[in-house]
């Protein structure tokens, strides 16, 4: 099962994968970990990475691109990935398609996460991220306590895009390039829509109905 997790910064997208890895045992692409994996790996390719994003340019779809094949090629991943923030556009949509094919999977789903601009403003600005164990967290609305985290509050930190100035541009982007791909899913019959205005527990409820809906 390969899903894909969609929706405008701030969706919730993070925090629903990470209960999707966990249930149904599946690996999570986010592009902004694979570039940080290839930088951290510190491969030529890593190099060329972070001397782009230092620079504040976007890195390239063929880049990006590469680095989902070598993520979704690898054995242990076959049919096992849940996209988060990624296709970003028309093109990285159909290039997804084409990588899938390659390998011999497809895209079981695309969930859609509906919400408004103003509540996904303050979830971006509520986030947090584990630096040990790499879960997601919100200041606002999923709270790390004891019962559903480990590690400890030192580890959390926000990400430093994650501040209102660049939040309006993020949204400006994905209204522009990336909202057309639901379009595209559409048109495939693959696509869910689901209203991520509520609460964190009953959207992912709705997640794992058409989850098993699907696998029946
Ligand atoms: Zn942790």
């Amino acid at each position: 099962m390969n899903i894909v997790l969609f929706g405008p910064p701030g969706a919730g997208k993070g925090t629903q994968g990470d209960n999707l890895v966990k249930e149904f045992n599946l690996f999570k692409i986010s592009t902004g970990d694979l570039l940080r994996y290839e930088i951290k790996k510190d491969t030529d390719l890593g190099k060329k990475i972070k001397s782009i994003m230092d620079s504040g340019e976007l890195v390239s779809d063929d880049t990006i691109n590469s680095l989902i094949e070598k993520f979704l090629s690898q054995k242990k991943h076959y049919n096992s990935l849940v996209f988060d923030g990624y296709p970003r556009n028309i093109g990285q949509a159909e290039e997804l398609d084409i990588l899938l094919k390659k390998y011999k999977q497809k895209i079981s789903c695309v969930l859609s996460l509906k919400v408004n601009n103003e509540s996904a403003t303050k979830r971006i600005l509520g986030r947090q991220i584990c630096t040990k164990c790499g879960l997601t967290f919100n200041k606002f609305f999923n709270v790390s306590k004891k019962e559903n985290h480990n590690c400890g509050l030192k580890y959390l930190i926000t990400r430093s895009d994650d501040n209102e100035k660049v939040i309006k541009n993020r949204f400006a982007t994905y209204t522009k390039e990336t909202l057309p791909i639901l379009n595209y899913y559409q048109n495939q019959k693959i696509l869910y829509e689901i209203d991520g205005m509520g609460e964190i527990g009953s959207i992912y409820k709705e997640i794992r109905e058409i989850i098993h809906s699907l696998e029946t």
